[in-house]
């Protein structure tokens, strides 16, 4: 018998890392810090990547690659930027057994040699827009990691655009923040709010960073995908110039936006429960597991012939028939739940006979027998149903647990008892925000970009406020 899963009520990050190893989607690496990330998790990793870089292309965007070390010097250019990333910086001193003579940056991110790569390439407007996207890793050190949430080591993609106008690199920042809300609500199943990052929680070196915030299964927040609008920062830094169509030389305008595997942690928490994963269908590895069940020689005959009948069926999904014989079906049920697969076939002797299979749904546990006959369509019909369900489901949640309320002893109550998301004035002092911090351990998330418009006051100092911001604690 398998060992049961840490409920998550009983201790929520145990019951995270358990589903992290027992899904086998990663392990722990010799490296602290660092993780392996298994053929079940990359799978996954490879339907989120997909499904992002199809709109990526849609909107004019093309990927490339730039190399993983960056000399020390160019990450000393822009100030904030190496004033934010100095402390997570892998640096490499050594180099074909011989000290360099300038030391190199492990990528934190790639502004800087994109931006000296930009200064090259770009002449005058006609060059304009780059729209490039990397898919690659990055290093930054952790301190305190968790598999997939933080690791020192993690993949992404990273864009950069340059632009001519400040306008024309805003609407980019601002598209790239809708594909990504669109990709996690439509995909990934989970229900985002779209927002602005305060001055401290910002990205090191932009002028504005935008967010999509989500809401894991414990209340707290996932910062799942953000998109930076850079201004001339960086191109002033790194000398992006252009001549305009009055021959004038101008700087040019930059973004960069990123989402990385931060994105499967957000999926196991959003969706997962005591059993384990529960994987939305649009990203899902294996979609459907056919589990074949038999008692003699001659069932077993009967029932994987019309098992493999099924698979061929269901040619155009992603489908396992796991017709394993060293293992039970219980235990493939078992298993199979576990792995978060949407929707399981079964098929067994008098399902032959009656020439139906039953399915059973990972995220109801519903059980319904169908017949073989028009399966295909049924199933596709289910799987979407599954993947609505998912995002009803999560968007319950997070409207049952978030609060729209000006009180701070009641903030303070929400926050220290089951969490939750909170709406509230803010005055915009970042003296404010640290105290709140302090006392609470919630961080302002964004400041959405819903607003209702309403005056108030700001929940900490009382002052007159106009905004509101969502406050939350958050990994
Ligand atoms: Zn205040």
């Amino acid at each position: 018998m398998v060992e049961k899963i840490t409920p998550r009520s009983q201790d929520y990050s145990r019951w995270y890392t358990e589903v992290v190893q027992r899904a086998e989607l990663a392990d722990y690496a010799p490296v602290k810090g660092c993780m392996v990330i298994r053929p079940y998790g990359y799978a996954l990793w490879e339907n989120i990547k997909e499904a992002l870089d199809r709109r990526f292309k849609a909107t004019g965007h093309v990927n490339a690659y730039f190399p993983l070390f960056i000399p020390m010097s160019f990450i000393e250019k822009e100030a904030e930027h190496v004033a934010g990333f100095s402390p997570e910086l892998a640096v490499v001193t050594h180099g074909g057994g011989k000290k360099l003579e300038e030391p190199l940056v492990v990528r934190p991110t790639s502004e800087t040699v994109i931006g000296h790569m930009y200064a090259k390439w770009v002449r005058s407007w006609r060059d304009l827009p780059i729209l490039i996207n990397q898919w690659c890793n990055v290093v930054r050190w952790e301190k305190r990691p968790r598999l997939f949430l933080r690791t020192t080591e993690f993949l992404w993609q990273e864009g950069h655009t340059a632009h001519a106008t400040a306008e024309e690199a805003l609407e980019e920042t601002l598209r790239m923040l809708n594909i990504y809300a669109d990709f996690a609500e439509n995909d990934a199943a989970i229900p985002v709010i779209k927002g602005r990052k305060s001055e401290s929680e910002k990205f090191a070196g932009a002028v504005t960073s935008y967010t999509i915030e989500a809401m894991m299964g414990n209340r707290w927040a996932l910062q799942a995908g953000t998109s930076h609008f850079l201004g001339q920062n960086f191109a002033r830094a790194f000398d992006i110039k252009y001549l305009d169509q009055n021959n004038e030389l101008q700087y040019c305008w930059t973004t960069s936006w990123g989402v990385s595997t931060r994105m499967v942690g957000a999926i196991i928490m959003v969706h997962g429960d005591d059993q384990g994963l529960i994987l939305p269908p649009r990203l899902a590895p294996i979609q459907v597991v056919i589990v074949p069940i038999w008692k003699s020689a001659d069932e077993r005959e009967r029932v994987l012939a019309a098992a493999e009948e099924v698979r061929a069926r269901l040619g155009g999904l992603r489908c396992e028939l796991d017709a394993r014989e060293e293992y039970t079906p219980g235990w493939k049920f078992h298993h199979w739940e576990t792995k978060g697969v949407p929707l399981r076939v079964e098929i067994g002797p008098r399902d032959v006979a009656e020439g139906q299979v039953v399915l059973a749904r990972r995220d109801t546990g519903q059980k319904l027998a169908v017949p073989q006959q028009g399966l295909a369509e049924r199933v596709s019909g289910l799987l979407d149903e599954i993947q609505r369900n998912l995002f009803r489901r999560a968007k319950k949640f997070l409207d049952d647990n978030s609060y729209h309320l000006d009180d701070y002893e009641e903030f303070k109550r929400i926050i220290g008892e089951d969490g939750g998301f909170i709406y509230t004035h803010w005055c915009g002092s970042a003296d404010c925000e640290a105290r709140i911090k302090e006392e609470t351990k919630a961080t302002i998330r964004c400041l959405p970009l819903d607003q209702p418009g309403t005056k108030g006051r700001c929940i900490y100092c009382g002052k007159e406020a106009d905004q509101i911001a969502l406050f939350a604690r958050a990994y």
